[in-house]
C-alpha cells in the first residue's frame, strides 16, 4: 500500500510531463542557442513553454525567467534586485528557508515581521513598518501561501500598501500555483517551482515585471543575460506540459479528512487559518501530546507518506513557522497532510491508522 499525502513537498510527475521530458531527451535534444534546425526546434519548445507559463499567471513571455526551482528564483529576485539598488528588505517570520537564509546573509537594513496566530500578516503593522523604514526604498517579500500551515495572504491588500509606500513586492507563490488561479496584477516579482504541479524537481520560474532591472546571480547569455546556463529544455517542456494539464485542488477530500479526524480523534485541532485563507490541499493538524515525528514514522510503516513540518525542515527541531505563530509545546505534535488526487477511501484507511497510532502514542506518553 502506498498513500501519498505529502503533495506540498513534491508531486508525482504527470504522464504528459514524462512524455514531454522523454521527447526532449530522445528527439529534441538540441541546444536552443544553436542556429541550426536542431537548435531551433529546442528553442521552439522553450518558447512554447514560456508562453504557456506566462498565460497561466497573466504575464508576458518576456517577463518569465526559467530557473532551477523556487529557491533559485527567490535568490535571483532578492539578490538580483539588491545588486541594482539599495533597499530595505521586509519579510515575514514564516517564509520558506530560502528567503530566511537570504535575510540572515544580508548586511542591509531589514525587518522580519511576525504574523498573527493564523499565519496572516497584520496589515496595520506592515503599514507601520513601511512608514518607519524610509532609509532605503522597501523591497517586500511575502509568501503567497505558507508551505506548512497553508495560510494564504491577502496579497491584493499587501500589494496596495507596498505600492502606496513606493515599494517593490516579491512573492513566493510556490504553494498557491496548484491551488487556484492567480495572476500577477499588483505583483512585481513572483517565484514558483515546477515540482508542486506535476513537473520534475529542478525547474522553476521567476516572473519579473517588465521595467524592473535585475542583475544575474548566475552569469551567462541565456534568459536575456539574467540567468546563465543552457536552458533545461526537457524540464522546461515538462513544466509546460504540467501547466497545460493543471487541475486545481478542489478541497473536497481534504475537508472530508479534517471532518473525520476531528470527529474520531479526541484532543486535536486544525493549525493555521480558516478554510477561506487556507490552501485547499492542506490539513495541518495538532494531535495534542503525540510526537509528530513518531507519528510520521508509524504512518510510514503502514505505507502512508506525510510530513511533520515542511520537507526542508523534516528531521530538525521545531519548525520556525510553528514557533513564529506562537505554538509552544503543541508545535511538536503537528503533522502536515497535503492532498493531491487522493480518494475518500484512502482517507478512511489513513484515519483508521491515525486513531490507532494516537491511542498507542498517548498511552506510551
Ligand atoms: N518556497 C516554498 C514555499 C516551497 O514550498 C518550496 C519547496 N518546498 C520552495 C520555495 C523551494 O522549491 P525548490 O526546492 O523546488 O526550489
Amino acid at each position: 500500500m502506498n498513500i501519498y499525502l505529502d503533495n506540498s513537498a513534491t508531486t508525482k510527475p504527470k504522464p504528459e510531463v514524462v512524455a514531454a521530458v522523454m521527447k526532449c531527451l530522445t528527439e529534441d535534444w538540441g541546444n536552443p542557442s544553436s542556429i541550426h534546425r536542431m537548435g531551433q526546434d529546442a528553442k521552439a519548445i522553450v518558447d512554447d513553454a514560456r508562453k504557456v507559463v506566462a498565460d497561466l499567471i497573466g504575464a508576458k513571455p518576456s517577463e518569465i525567467i526559467f530557473t532551477s526551482g523556487a529557491c533559485e528564483a527567490n535568490s535571483l529576485a532578492i539578490c538580483g534586485l539588491l545588486k541594482q539598488n539599495n533597499y530595505t528588505l521586509i519579510t515575514t517570520q514564516i517564509e520558506h528557508k530560502s528567503i530566511r537564509q537570504i535575510y540572515s546573509a544580508l548586511n542591509i537594513p531589514k525587518v522580519m515581521m511576525f504574523t498573527k496566530k493564523n499565519g496572516l500578516l497584520n496589515l496595520n503593522k506592515l503599514k507601520q513598518v513601511l512608514e518607519s523604514n524610509v532609509k532605503a526604498p522597501p523591497l517586500v517579500s511575502v509568501q503567497y501561501a505558507n508551505n506548512e500551515i497553508g495560510t494564504i495572504q491577502n496579497m491584493k491588500h499587501i500589494s496596495n500598501i507596498v505600492h502606496r509606500y513606493g515599494g517593490i513586492l516579491h512573492t513566493d507563490a510556490t504553494q498557491i500555483i496548484p491551488d487556484r488561479k492567480i495572476d500577477v496584477t499588483g505583483i512585481d516579482m513572483m517565484s514558483f517551482s515546477g515540482q508542486k504541479l506535476g513537473a520534475p524537481k529542478g525547474i522553476g520560474v521567476l516572473y519579473v515585471r517588465d521595467g524592473i532591472e535585475l542583475s544575474p546571480i548566475i552569469y551567462g547569455s541565456q534568459e536575456k543575460s539574467r540567468r546563465g546556463g543552457t536552458e533545461n529544455v526537457p524540464y522546461i517542456a515538462g513544466l509546460g506540459a504540467a501547466v497545460r494539464n493543471l487541475a486545481y485542488h478542489t478541497g473536497e477530500v481534504r475537508d472530508y479528512f479534517v471532518q473525520q479526524v476531528l470527529a474520531q480523534i479526541p484532543d486535536c485541532y486544525l493549525v493555521g487559518a480558516t478554510v477561506e485563507h487556507r490552501l485547499k490541499n492542506n490539513a495541518s493538524i495538532c494531535f495534542k501530546g503525540v510526537s509528530s515525528e513518531m507519528m510520521v514514522v508509524m504512518l510510514d510503516q503502514k505505507g502512508i507518506c506525510v510530513s511533520s513540518g515542511s520537507a526542508c525542515n523534516a528531521g530538525m527541531e521545531v519548525s520556525h513557522v510553528l514557533k513564529a505563530i506562537g505554538m509552544g509545546e503543541d508545535a511538536k505534535s503537528v503533522v502536515r497532510f497535503t492532498f493531491g488526487d487522493n480518494t475518500k477511501a484512502e482517507v478512511d484507511i489513513v484515519v483508521e491508522e491515525l486513531v490507532k497510532i494516537c491511542k498507542k502514542l498517548r498511552q506510551n506518553g
